[in-house]
Order: C-alpha cells, then structure tokens, then sequence
C-alpha cells in the first residue's frame, strides 16, 4: 500500500519539545527525540489537533503555492460553503466571488451543489446494506476514513463507499468544460479547503487511484489576499452573479447534523475526534446497536471547525444556518441546479472504484507468528514500566514506548522512572544517564535546565 501523504510538517527549527502535541494526538503519532517532535507517518491521520495545540506554531500546514493556478487556462476555485462565513458581516458572497475572480480564477463553483445527488445516492446506498454493514458510516470526512482505517480496521466495511462533495464537484466542472471542448490539459481545478485531511485526501486518495483535483489551497491564506483586495477595491460591482440554486440542505451539509438530518431510519451525528473515538470504541465492542447511519466529524463543529478557518466556529454555524434561512425564505423561482444536465453520468462516477482497505496500527508485524511473539513482550513490558503515561520517555503513554521498544526504535532505559531507580542503585552511571535524557529532550535543553539549577 502506498503510504500516507500528510499535509502537517513540523518545523525543527521553532519546535520547543513541550510534547503538547504528543499529549492530545488521537493516534499516538507523534514522539519527542533530541528535543524535538516527529511524526510517525503510519499513524498520523491529519486531522489537526497538534496545530492546535501546538504553543509556538511549528506546525503548519502545507498548501500549494498560488502561482500554481496560472499554469492553466481555465483556472477553478471549488469552494466549500463555510468559505463565505468566514468574511465580515455585509459583504455579499458576489463580491467575495468576483475578487477570487479578480486575483486569477476564471471560475468560482461552490462544491455543495453535488449534495443534492449525493444525498439520494446515499439513501439508496443504505437501502441495500447488509445487516453486518451497518450502521452506515459517511465518507465526508477524510480524516474519519484514515482514523477508521488505522485504529478501528474492522470498521473500515461500514464505510459508504461514495465520494464526498468536494470530489463530485470536480468531476462534474471537468465533465463540463470537456464536453465545451476544452483541453484537459487546460483546465486546473483547486479545492479551497478549511481542513489539513481535505488536502492529504487529494493527494493520497482512498478509494480511488488519482484525484481530479489538481491543488489544495488554504483557506487561511485566501482569506488574507481576498480581504486585503476587498479593503482596497473601491469599487462595489460584482462581476459574478450567484445563483440562488444551492439547496439550504447543500449549505448545512458540512455541518454537524447536515447529512444525519436527511438520512432515514435512526441516526447519529458526533462531532470532535475524541468523541467520535469513544463511539467507535463502544461501537467495535458491539455495546451499541440498532444504529441505522453515522455522521462523524474530526473536528468541533464539524466543518466550521477547521483548522484553517478564520472565524470562530459558533459565528460561522450562526452565518451559515442564516444563509440557509434566508434561501428558504426566498419565494423566487431558483434556476435548475447545473448539476442535473449530468445527473446520471455523475451518479455513475460518485461511486469509490477501490475498497476503502484497512491499515492497522495495533498490528505488530505482518507475520502472524511474529505479531504474537510481539505481543507477548510488549505485555511483558507494561508489566514493569510504570504506568504514569508522563510522556518523560517522549511517547505519550507507558503502552507507546513499549510498542516502540518492540519494533527496536527505543529501549527500556527510555523510561526516566527506570533510568533513576538504575541510577539510585548504582546499576547506571551518572553520565550516562544524562546522555540518555539528551537523546529524548536535547543536549540544549538538559544544560538549560542544569544551568537554571
Ligand atoms: S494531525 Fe492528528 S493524527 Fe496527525 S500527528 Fe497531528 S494530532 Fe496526531
Ligand atoms: S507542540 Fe509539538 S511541535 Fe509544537 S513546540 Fe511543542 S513539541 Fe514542538
């Protein structure tokens, strides 16, 4: 299997190893060495909590560069719908399209359109589940899918096997422009996204073999060229027309609740990784049953959550459920959803080619016989660690040091409880014992803090 493409990069040069990233990793992905954080590829599932909490910002999240969308004709901006709830009050979503417009796209289409499709497609999907596959689990956040696949791996057969709205999107502006007899070469379609999974979706995508979208943009980003263009345009004439065509069903559907609150039978919407990780827990347990269809969200808030937002998320679900009021109140007659000329075609193609394949973590080899020699040692080692999970060592817990330990990458002597009491009773020497402390935190820091003594 392919291995991971994470969006996250942790720069070296401003990390601090204060481990607060290690701390709320729902995967255990990240370990402290020579005073500074890394990754564990296999584990990382991009869904942002570290650059959250990260205190000094040496986590970032990797984009494409702008210019990029000049290497193409026909330059598109796929939108997502919380993008305009993220600008002050009063300005007019034609006056945030037309600036996109104005900074080098050529067209601004807004990726909820394809719910509409999506949603029956999903109803049906349900309709003609097996007992064992159910509850239904949407696909709509990648981060889910990757946490599914490396945590929850039995679970990766309830997962709807339909792509989400961003990738609909593409295939239907693609189908569009080549049926006007554009060359495919000439058109570049970039998703702006409010999330670091969104991005690692598109350039390791599961389910499928390649991506129709050819870059991810920020929306953090975008928003300062946007805002800073509006702030000097003096004029207030909007070169697009939006139309009042996406469904306030389309508008909400990136929020908690969007796609739960249309599916049939009994439903449930959970927001927040680690809320979603004590469902699925319960959910692997078999304690929970009867459930019909599961949203579930990485982040707080669903989409208005995202790391790369703006705004805060309250005011955006506030100004995202006022859109769609406002839809619903307009009693004009709407013009047919663009979507529809291509409805079958599109329904064909919305379907994942490829079974979304588990990659466990918890497997400790790939040998059966060795996995289980494996296991028994690593119980065999939490029988002597201590199980303060204080991250002393630079894994989160007592269990992630043992598994390193297992795989060869770190050693019992890792453990600073162990390492004193090695010490106390004269079995290590003193300076060893500070060479292994400047393995895990850095000589830096471990002068630092002598020096402060
Ligand atoms: S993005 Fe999420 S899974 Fe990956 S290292 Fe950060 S907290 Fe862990
Ligand atoms: S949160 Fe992680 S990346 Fe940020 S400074 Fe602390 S250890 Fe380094």
């Amino acid at each position: 299997m392919k291995p991971f493409h994470h969006a996250l990069k942790i720069d070296k040069e401003l990390c601090i190893g204060c481990t607060h990233c290690m701390k709320v990793c729902p995967t255990q992905a990240l370990r402290v060495v020579e005073g500074k954080a890394e990754l564990l590829a296999n584990r990382c599932v991009d869904c942002g909590e570290c650059f959250r909490a990260c205190p000094v910002s040496a986590i970032r999240i990797e984009e494409d560069d702008f210019a990029e969308i000049f290497e193409y004709k026909h330059r598109i901006a796929l939108v997502p719908s919380v993008l305009i709830s993220q600008f002050p009050e009063g300005l007019p979503p034609e006056q945030i399209y037309s600036t996109l417009l104005e900074i080098g796209f050529t067209d601004v289409f807004e990726v909820e359109h394809s719910v509409d499709l999506l949603k029956e497609e999903m109803v049906n999907h349900q309709h003609n589940l097996k007992k064992e596959q159910k509850p239904a689990i949407s696909t709509f956040c990648p981060a889910i899918v990757r946490l599914i696949q490396v945590k929850f791996p039995s679970l990766t057969q309830n997962l709807m096997l339909l792509k989400p709205p961003f990738d609909i999107a593409a295939i239907y502006y693609r189908k569009q422009l080549e049926d006007k007899g554009i060359d495919k070469e000439d058109i570049g379609l970039f998703y702006i996204t409010p999330c670091a999974a969104k991005i690692a979706a598109v350039k390791s995508p599961v389910g499928e073999k390649q991506h129709l979208i050819n870059g991810v943009i920020n929306i953090d980003s975008l928003y300062n060229k946007l805002l800073h263009k509006i702030k000097n345009n003096k004029s207030t004439t909007c070169r697009v027309p939006v139309e009042n065509n996406l469904s306030p069903t389309g508008i909400l559907w990136s929020l908690t609740k969007g796609e739960s609150s249309v599916m049939p039978g009994r439903n449930l919407a959970i927001d927040g990784i680690q809320n979603v990780m004590e469902f699925l827990e319960k959910l692997e347990k078999e304690e929970v049953s009867g459930i019909d269809f599961l949203e579930l969200r990485a982040c707080d808030e669903s989409c208005a959550g995202g790391v790369l937002n703006v705004n805060n998320r309250f005011l955006t679900v506030e100004k995202m459920e006022q859109r769609a009021e406002d839809l619903r109140n307009d009693k004009r007659t709407k013009p047919e959803d663009p979507m529809n000329r291509h409805a079958e075609f599109i329904i064909k193609k919305m379907k994942l080619v490829e079974p979304i394949r588990p990659r466990s973590i918890e497997k400790l080899d790939e040998d059966m016989m060795k996995a289980m020699e494996k296991m028994q040692e690593r119980s065999e080692l939490m029988k002597v660690l201590p199980l303060f999970d204080c991250g002393g060592c630079g894994a989160p817990s007592c269990m992630s040091l043992a598994e390193d330990i297992v795989h060869g990458k770190a050693s019992m002597d890792d453990c600073v409880f162990i390492q004193s009491m090695k010490v106390y009773e004269g079995a290590e020497d003193k300076e060893d014992a500070k060479k292994r402390l400047e393995k895990i935190w850095g000589k830096d820091r471990i002068n630092t803090y002598r020096h402060k003594k």
